[in-house]
């Protein structure tokens, strides 16, 4: 070809971006309905975000019986997990197995990037091009590039000057590093930092974390499941695959049902302590939904988690360093720990409040700070993500218009649902913005819906012998609308985090759907049971 890209006469039914849980699923679902698939990944191996992110600690927040496909019971009868909240290799391993029950391998080209999609109104097909200089002709394509893993590295002077080793959380190197005689710095104090500071903290020569914004953080109650226990799971998984849809977020719990103003004081007490203990993410998302709406409520639950890391910390002044003053409880994701706090009591730790003394540049042996050089041999980034956007954003993605995709977000953050965007037909997208998937969502429950979802949708187009499915801009608009309605009238709104993103005028918006994994999931299924009102079809 002229342009150096081979025509490789690969013309599929679908092509899907991804072989991390969305992914995968998408790839199992489209085969499933007799389509030709080809799927791509980046990496060498299944597992998106489990692929990547395996920093020391690397734990998801999520109970394992929950953070699971619910399609086939021989792998929910076959699959052993073995505890609570399940480690990086673990959830990685799972994910091979299931690639390897469904033979989904044979679908992908791994170490595969797409770096160009343009959709061609003439034939109502996508051009979508790798980075291994080949080209698919396909009738649509399924981005399950993920939510959280564009990599953001900041912008810190020197960066390239550094002669240690620097590495970021979610590019980290296979073989593992030995920190034992190493001066080590983190970057970053979110939910990845937080469980990279607590894991190396004991190993490292010296660790110096650097913190802008401290973080709440419950600890994690994570107790090894033997026969017994997961005999008990798994009679309940008819039940939990049922229940993960119907609640608020995606977990197998919810709210409580008592609202904040109808409890005493110790009533309110009572109720903190007892979810508390449960050791899990249900003290953010399954105590009383004011925390989301009044500053007042936010403020105590704020209180009582900052009580309970004075009472882990034994100097009072870095104790007062690690609470949150800027932001209300529940307005950021709140992650759980393990000894993070206690971190903080060991001789060779330190922690550097960047806001009171800022990272002035990054030098061939340390970081330099406004108080003087910290000499470091391994410096860590846990800078987390260019959110929500970020991985498409990475693509060339061009409409119906010509229009790329990335300055259309750059004006706009829009999606219709988080399932397509009007001006690019038969794209489909999962995590992207405007859907509870995004932020609010135990992630499996929403990846699984949202594919159930796209797959029947193909199904239907398909089956009514039609080529096109695009939304239509008045359904775009309603639900963009809609979702910033919901989104103003909550705290987390008005905080800065990567929930956030800010269009092209300025403004603000979302990143996720907050309205509920239950109330979309009836939103979604009503368009699909009204043959997708709302959509364009031709
Ligand atoms: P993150 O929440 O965006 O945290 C990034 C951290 O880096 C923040 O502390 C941020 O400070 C800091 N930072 C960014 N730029 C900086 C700069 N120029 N100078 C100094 N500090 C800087 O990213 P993350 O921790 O990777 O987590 C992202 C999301 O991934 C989580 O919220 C969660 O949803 C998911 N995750 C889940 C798990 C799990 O399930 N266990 C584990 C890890 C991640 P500021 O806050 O001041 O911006």
């Amino acid at each position: 070809m002229a342009d150096g890209i081979r025509d490789n006469n690969t013309r599929v039914d679908a092509v899907v971006i991804g072989a991390g849980f969305g992914g995968l699923y998408a790839t199992y679902r489209l085969r499933e309905q007799g389509m030709k698939v080809q799927a791509f990944e980046a990496g060498d191996g299944v597992g998106g975000t489990w692929y990547w992110n395996r920093y020391p600690g690397a734990r998801v927040d999520s109970q394992s019986y929950v953070y699971q496909y619910w399609f086939s019971d021989d792998i929910l009868n076959k699959w052993n997990w073995s505890e609570r909240f399940p480690s990086q290799p673990e959830v990685e391993r799972y994910l091979n197995f299931v690639a390897d029950e469904c033979d989904l391998r044979k679908h992908y080209a791994f170490e595969t990037r797409v770096t160009e999609a343009t959709y061609h109104k003439e034939t109502g097909r996508w051009t979508v091009v790798t980075d291994k200089d080949e080209r698919y002709d396909t009738q649509f394509l399924v981005a399950c590039t993920g939510g959280l893993s564009a990599p953001s590295l900041p912008d810190i002077p020197g960066i390239d000057d550094f002669q240690g080793e620097l590495l970021h959380t979610a590019r980290w190197p296979k073989e593992g590093i030995d920190v034992s005689d190493k001066r080590v710095g983190v970057i970053g104090t979110g939910a990845t930092g937080i469980q990279v500071i607590q894991s190396l903290a004991p190993l490292a020569k010296h660790l110096t974390v650097f913190q802008r914004t401290p973080t709440f953080a419950i600890p994690m109650r994570n107790p090894e499941f033997d026969d017994a226990k997961r005999a008990e799971l798994k009679a309940k998984y008819p039940e939990l695959k049922q229940r993960v849809f119907d609640t608020f977020t995606g977990f197998a719990f919810d709210f409580q049902d008592k609202d904040w103003y109808s409890m005493s004081d110790e009533e309110r007490r009572e109720m903190m302590e007892e979810i508390w203990r449960d050791g899990s993410l249900s003290f953010w998302v399954g105590t009383c939904k004011e925390v989301f709406f009044d500053p007042e409520v936010s403020k105590q639950f704020g209180e009582f988690v900052a009580e309970k890391i004075r009472a882990r910390v034994n100097d009072p002044e870095t104790a007062d360093k690690l609470i949150p003053k800027d932001h209300g409880f529940g307005t950021r994701r709140i992650p759980l720990e393990t000894k993070y706090f206690e971190a903080y009591n060991r001789d060779t730790v330190d922690l550097v409040d960047i806001r009171a003394n800022p990272i002035q540049k990054i030098t061939a042996h340390g970081v330099q700070t406004a108080e003087g050089e910290v000499p470091l041999d391994t410096l860590i980034f846990a800078t987390g993500f260019d959110a929500g956007t970020g991985a498409m954003n990475r693509i060339d993605i061009r409409g119906r218009t010509g229009e790329l995709l990335r300055d259309l977000w750059e004006r706009n953050v829009r999606t219709t649902m988080g399932l397509q965007v009007h001006g690019f037909p038969n794209l489909f997208t999962t995590m992207a913005p405007l859907a509870p998937a995004s932020a609010f969502c135990n992630v499996p429950t929403c990846l699984q819906h949202q594919v159930d979802w796209i797959s029947e949708c193909i199904r239907y187009v398909r089956e009514q012998g039609k080529q096109v499915i695009e939304p239509t801009e008045a359904l775009e608009q309603q639900w963009v609308q809609h979702h910033d309605e919901l989104a103003d009238h909550t705290i987390v709104m008005s905080t800065a985090s990567w929930y956030v993103k800010r269009n092209g005028d300025g403004t603000r918006r979302m990143l996720s759907y907050l309205g509920g994994v239950n109330t979309y999931r009836q939103t979604c299924d009503d368009i699909a049971a009204k043959n997708y009102e709302g959509f364009a079809i031709s």
